[in-house]
């Protein structure tokens, strides 16, 4: 058995969301990755304990640093996004935030886009400053421009998301990873709603990728996780702008190893202080329900976009529909960068609407629909319906809400694997008597 299928990069994406990362020869050959619901392991010896706690062996010692289950998923999606290393966590802010975490320190500056999501947005507003670090939101995310302007000498990252919520609005990744890169900075990319399947921002410039994996990677609405992704080839030391990737690079160059840490200097600083330390750590358990969602995830995703322009054309032709919002519509003011990035008007499954009847109408297709779930997730197999303005973009300043593209009569849209025709027959009785 020489050739080994979970570590030949030569595969297609179907083929490594089901072998990459994992060597049963490891596990007793156990041909579904086991779940190591164990909370520490056996250090076995003096000697190994020096090497576990140098890092210059990678074992696990204690579940909050890794897991054997975990670490699986982890290759796993570095292999599907084109990555050197990533890092699961136990939600997708814990993710994000400690992804800004490393790379920011009191006194710098993080310039984002606008239209991310709620908690994002609240983790930006409100906690990072409180550490000492300020963002600055671009004036007008559809010009890449604009991200060169809200630059400064301590910007520290762009952070961006690669399909806006709800407006589904698109960033052009590879004009504004250029600006990041001519400043010395990284691009930091929420991708949760394109997915590695449809979007790899690696291929545009990309330096760390971030998603909610509770979303479509686990695609069943079963669990809650996050996982972080780095490209690889950053160069973190030379420009003097990361002290503490410096610091941490001294510090364990002699046993990581230069090659190591020359490839994965983000990811093994984001685990050794952020997750160690902050303990948003996820469970073995959730890795293996992530890595079943993930063994399909090319086939949901093909239904899901499918679905998604049969229904966008629907409601665009429907007469109580004011507009949609779906950047793989020739309408979408977005549609030419969805050319771009998601080919073929692949450009996710999340849509938003505005009614003609304005709250009034919105609340009735709310009450009326059927098969639509009325919930805050997206990104299930099952397709959901909510209302942003009164949930998540709650108590938000009407212009910032606006600016997203939600307004009273804005209804989001999941749109999910179940059978085209049906969606379109609910969405169509819910709609008609409005
Ligand atoms: C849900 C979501 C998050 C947050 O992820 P959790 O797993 O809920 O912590 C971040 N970004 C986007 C785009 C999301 O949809």
């Amino acid at each position: 058995m020489a050739y080994k299928a979970f570590e030949d990069k030569t595969l297609g994406f179907s083929t490594r969301q089901l072998h990459a990362g994992y060597d049963p020869s490891e596990h007793h050959l156990a041909k579904a990755v086991p779940i190591y619901q164990s909370a520490a392991f056996e250090i076995g010896s003096y000697e190994r304990s020096i090497r576990l706690f140098s890092y210059q062996e990678e074992g696990t010692s204690y579940v909050r640093f890794s897991n054997p289950t975990t670490t699986v998923l982890e290759r796993r999606v570095a292999s599907l996004e084109g990555g050197t290393a990533a890092i699961a966590m136990g939600s997708g802010m814990a993710a994000i935030s400690s992804a800004l975490l490393n790379l920011a320190s009191p006194g710098d500056n993080i310039v984002a886009s606008r239209t991310i999501y709620g908690g994002s947005d609240t983790f930006f507003k409100k906690l990072l400053p409180r550490y000492g670090v300020n963002v600055t939101f671009v004036a007008n995310e559809d010009d890449p421009e604009s991200f060169e302007a809200a630059l400064s000498e301590n910007t520290k990252a762009i952070f961006i998301e690669t399909i806006g919520n709800p407006l589904c609005n698109i960033i052009d990744i590879e004009r504004v990873a250029k600006i990041a890169h001519a400043h010395n900075i990284p691009l930091v990319v929420d991708n949760t709603f394109a997915t590695p399947y449809l979007l790899r921002p690696f291929e545009y410039g990309a330096d760390i990728v971030c998603y909610s994996a509770t979303k479509y990677l686990n695609g069943h609405g079963n669990s809650i996780a996050g996982i972080c992704v780095e490209k690889g080839d950053f160069d973190w030391l030379g420009n003097g702008k990361y002290p503490y990737m410096e610091t941490f690079y001294e510090e364990h160059k002699n046993t990581i190893g230069e090659e190591t840490l020359g490839r994965e200097l983000f990811t093994k600083k984001m685990r050794i202080e952020y997750l160690t330390e902050l303990g948003a750590h996820i469970s073995p358990q959730t890795s293996f329900y992530l890595m079943q969602g993930i063994e399909t995830l090319s086939l949901r995703m093909d239904r899901h976009v499918r679905n998604a322009l049969e229904v966008a054309k629907f409601l665009e032709g429907h007469a109580a529909v004011k507009e949609v919002s779906y950047p793989g519509l020739p309408s979408s003011k977005y549609f030419e960068l969805a050319k771009k990035y998601f080919p073929g008007g692949r450009a996710g499954a999340i849509m938003s609407l505005r009614m003609n009847g304005g709250l009034e109408a919105a609340k009735r297709v709310l009450d009326r629909v059927r098969l639509f779930d009325y919930m805050v997730n997206v990104g299930d197999a099952k397709s959901m319906i909510v209302h942003p303005a009164t949930s998540t973009n709650f108590g938000q300043l009407k212009e910032v809400s606006e600016a997203a593209g939600v307004y009273e009569d804005t209804l989001r849209l999941s749109i999910g694997c179940e059978d085209a025709e049906d969606l379109i027959a609910d969405l169509e009785q819910a709609l008609k008597q409005s």
